[in-house]
C-alpha cells in the first residue's frame, strides 16, 4: 500500500518578508549559503557553530559519533554548564544589570530579575539541592505555575549535573505520580498554589496525593510560597524553598558535565497514548535553543523583549521561555494566569505594557482569539511587535491571515515552526526577514536540518503528502525514551531503519520546496481509497466566515472505507441550513472527495492540556464507541455531550 497522502488544498497566497531590517540571517541567499556549508562538511559546520555560540570548559575532540545509530553522540569531549552559559557567562561580560525575567501575575503584579539576581537565586536553589543530598544524574521534578522560581529551579538543576523534568501544573496527581516513578525523582520542587481565573488553585495538595503511594524515591519536597493558601505540610521530608535558600550563599561554583550529560526528561503531551519521557542532554540541546532564537526569531538579545506564551511543562517552554532567551542573554517575559483573564484582550494588554517585540504562540490561543473578536486586538497599541511566531499544531491559512492582518499588520512576518518535544527546537520555521511566507506552511527546513518527504519505502514523494522525515541528525536530537530503548529505537527509527527519524507526521512539499504539515499519520483518512490528512479539510471548514474551529476525523463507512466526520465551532449563533453549507463550502474549496458526511456543532472542542484537538477521543465519538480516553482533565465535560448529538 503506498503511503502518500493526497493533497486537496490550494494556497496561492505568498508574502514577502518585511523590508527595512537586517535580520540576523538577512537574506535566501544567505540562507543557502550557509545550507552549502553543512552540505560540504556537516561535522564541520556544526563544530564551528558550537564553538562560536557555547562556552565551553573543556572542548570537544569529535562533532557527531554515529558508530551507536541511532543513538547519536554530539560533541564528544566537551564540557560544559548549562546555567554557566544562560547566566555567569553574561554577567561577566557586563550584562548583569540586564532584565532576564519579566513576570507578570494574573493580577497585574510585575517581578523583573536581572541576570546578577538570577544567577545568585540559581546558587542558592543550587546549593539548597546540594544539601538535600541531590547529586548530578539525580532526577528532580518540578510541579509549579509559571513563576520564576520554576526557572530558577530548572537552571539549579543543570547547575550541578541534575536532571530536572517538569509536569505541567495543571496535571492531575495521577499524571504527576507516573511521571515521578517513571523518572525515578529524589525531590518535588513545587508550590502552594497558583492563579487561576481570579482565584488560587492549590498544587501542593497533588503532591501529596502523588506521594501518598509508591514513589519511594522521593526524600523531600522542596515548597515555594507563592499563592499565600493554606496547605499541610509533611515534618521532615517537605522544605520551605525561601527558608531554604535564605540561609545559602549566592555563589555556586557550575558542575562541568559532559556534552552528553543529560539535562532534562519531558515527557510528551500524549496526544497519541502514554506520554514517552524524552531524554535531552546538554551541548547540543543548548546549541540548537540558542540559534534558533537567532535564526527563526531575530532575536536581538539587547533590544527584544521576548514572550512565549507556552507553559513551560511544555518543550516549547524549556526552550522558548528559558534556555534560549537565557542563553542568548535576552529578556524573557513569564506570565502566570490565563491568556484571557479578565477579558480577551489580556494578552495583547500585557504585549502593549511591556512592549514585547517577538511573541509566540499556538494556532489554538489564535482560534480563540479570532473568536473573541477583532475589537480586542485594536483597543492596544501594539506597534512594539515586530515578529509573530506559531507552534503546536498545523496553522490554518485563515488563522494565519488573521494573526498576519489584525495582529502583524500585514507588515510584521509570521514564523510558522514546525517542531516536536523530540527535536528539541525548530527544525522547519522561515527567516523572518529572509523567506517569504505563504499561510499554513511552515515554509523551508533550518540550515543543518535535512527534512523530506518520503513514502514507507524512504523514496522522495512529489506533488502528494507522505512522511515526513528527518535525514541527518541534529545537535538537539532526542538522545531516547528514559528507560525504554526499545520504545525509541521502534518509535522513531523502525520505519526506517537508523537512517531517517520518523517524525509521525505527514507533510507534502510544493514546488517551491514548501513544506505544509497535513496532520498526524496516525489521524490520516482513507476516504474511497484516498489518503486525505486532517489538516485541509480542517482549514476549508475554517475558510468559512461562520466557522472558529473545526476538527475533522473518519468514522467506518461501508461504501467509501472511511467516512468524514466533522466537528464545528462557530463564531456567532448557529443559522438554518448551515451544514448543508458548510458541505457546499468545503466541495467548492476542495472538492467532492473531502465532503463532510456528518457535521456536529459545539461550544468548544475537547483538548489536550497542551491546546491540542483529541482526534483519537472524536473518533470513538463520530463512530459511536464507547469513549476510552481519559477526559477527567477536560475543561467543559458538557462538550463531549454536545458532540454526541447528531443535527
Ligand atoms: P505525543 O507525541 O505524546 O502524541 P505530541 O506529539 O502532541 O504528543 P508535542 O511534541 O508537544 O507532543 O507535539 C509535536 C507535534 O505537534 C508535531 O509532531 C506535530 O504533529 C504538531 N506540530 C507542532 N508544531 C507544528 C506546526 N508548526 N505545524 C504543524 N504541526 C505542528
Ligand atoms: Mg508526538
Amino acid at each position: 500500500m503506498s503511503e502518500a497522502i493526497t493533497s486537496v488544498l490550494e494556497e496561492n497566497r505568498s508574502f514577502e518578508p518585511p523590508a527595512g531590517h537586517q535580520g540576523y540571517i538577512p537574506s535566501l541567499a544567505a540562507y543557502e549559503a550557509l545550507k552549502a556549508r553543512f552540505s560540504d562538511d556537516f561535522d564541520g559546520t556544526w563544530g564551528d557553530l558550537a564553538g562560536q555560540h557555547l562556552l565551553w570548559r573543556e572542548p570537544f575532540t569529535r562533532v557527531l559519533n554515529r558508530e551507536k545509530a541511532p543513538f547519536f553522540h554530539w560533541f564528544e569531549g566537551g564540557m560544559l554548564n548549562v546555567s554557566e552559559n544562560c547566566l555567569d557567562r553574561h554577567v561577566a561580560a557586563g550584562l548583569g544589570k540586564r532584565t532576564a525575567i519579566v513576570w507578570e501575575g494574573e493580577a497585574g503584579q510585575v517581578r523583573r530579575i536581572s541576570y546578577t539576581e538570577l544567577l545568585a537565586d540559581v546558587c542558592r536553589a543550587a546549593n539548597a539541592m546540594r544539601e538535600l543530598g541531590i547529586k548530578a544524574g539525580d532526577r528532580v521534578v518540578i510541579y509549579m505555575p509559571m513563576i520564576p522560581e520554576a526557572a530558577v529551579a530548572m537552571l539549579a538543576c543543570s547547575r550541578i549535573g541534575a536532571i530536572h523534568s517538569v509536569v505541567f501544573g495543571a496535571f492531575s496527581s495521577l499524571a504527576l505520580r507516573d511521571r515521578i516513578e517513571d523518572a525515578g525523582a529524589r525531590l518535588v520542587i513545587t508550590a502552594d498554589g497558583g492563579s487561576r481565573r481570579g482565584a488560587v488553585y492549590a498544587l501542593k495538595p497533588n503532591v501529596d496525593e502523588a506521594l501518598s503511594e509508591g514513589c519511594h524515591t522521593v526524600r523531600h519536597v522542596l515548597l515555594v510560597r507563592h499563592g499565600g493558601n493554606e496547605v499541610p505540610t509533611v515534618p521532615g521530608r517537605d522544605i520551605d524553598w525561601h527558608q531554604a535558600l535564605n540561609v545559602q550563599p549566592a555563589e555556586c561554583e557550575p558542575l562541568a558535565v559532559e556534552s552528553e550529560h543529560p539535562l532534562f526528561i519531558l515527557y510528551t503531551s500524549g496526544s497519541t497514548g502514554k506520554p514517552k519521557g524524552i531524554l535531552h542532554t546538554t551541548a547540543g540541546y543548548l546549541l540548537w535553543s540558542r540559534l534558533t532564537m537567532c535564526w527563526s526569531f531575530d532575536f536581538n538579545p539587547a533590544e527584544d523583549l521576548f514572550w512565549c506564551t507556552a507553559d513551560i511543562g511544555w518543550i516549547t517552554g524549556h526552550t522558548y521561555s528559558v534556555y534560549g532567551p537565557l542563553c542568548c542573554g535576552g529578556t524573557t517575559l513569564m506570565y502566570e494566569g490565563v491568556p484571557t483573564w479578565p477579558d480577551a484582550g489580556r494578552i495583547w494588554k500585557i504585549c502593549e505594557d511591556h512592549a514585547v517585540s517577538i511573541f509566540y504562540t499556538a494556532p489554538t490561543a489564535i482560534r480563540a482569539l479570532i473568536k473573541a473578536g477583532d475589537e480586542w486586538p485594536a483597543k492596544y497599541d501594539l506597534s512594539s511587535l515586530r515578529v509573530l511566531g506559531t507552534v503546536g499544531e498545523p496553522i490554518n491559512p485563515e488563522a494565519w491571515m488573521w494573526y498576519y492582518r489584525v495582529i502583524g499588520k500585514e507588515k510584521l512576518p509570521i514564523v510558522d515552526t514546525w517542531w516536536q518535544t523530540e527535536t528539541g527546537g525548530h527544525m522547519i520555521a522561515p527567516l523572518p526577514f529572509a523567506t517569504p511566507t505563504k499561510p499554513g506552511s511552515a515554509t523551508l527546513p533550518l540550515p543543518g536540518i535535512d527534512a523530506a518527504v518520503v513514502d514507507e519505502f524512504g523514496h522522495t514523494v512529489i506533488g502528494d503528502g507522505g512522511l515526513l522525515v528527518l535525514r541527518q541528525p541534529w545537535p538537539s536530537m532526542l538522545r531516547g525514551i528514559w528507560g525504554d530503548e526499545k520504545r525509541y529505537v521502534d518509535t522513531y527509527w523502525r520505519k526506517f531503519g537508523s537512517r531517517y527519524y520518523f517524525a509521525g507526521d505527514g507533510a507534502r512539499i510544493d514546488e517551491d520546496g514548501y513544506f505544509w504539515i497535513m496532520g498526524r499519520v496516525d489521524d490520516v483518512l482513507n476516504v474511497s481509497g484516498h489518503r486525505l490528512g486532517t489538516m485541509e479539510i480542517e482549514s476549508a471548514l475554517v475558510s468559512h466566515h461562520q466557522v472558529a474551529e473545526a476538527a475533522v476525523v473518519g468514522r467506518p463507512d461501508e461504501l467509501k472505507g472511511e467516512g468524514i466526520c466533522a466537528f464545528v465551532v462557530l463564531k456567532g449563533e448557529f443559522t438554518e441550513g448551515l451544514a448543508a453549507a458548510l458541505r457546499a463550502h468545503v466541495v467548492s474549496q476542495i472538492g467532492a472527495i473531502a465532503r463532510p458526511d456528518d457535521i456536529r456543532f459545539a461550544n468548544s472542542l475537547p483538548k489536550t492540556r497542551s491546546g491540542k484537538i483529541m482526534r483519537r477521543l472524536l473518533r470513538d465519538i463520530a463512530a459511536g464507541r464507547e469513549i476510552t480516553d481519559d477526559i477527567s482533565t477536560l475543561e467543559d465535560q458538557t462538550v463531549i455531550e454536545q458532540l454526541q448529538q447528531r443535527v
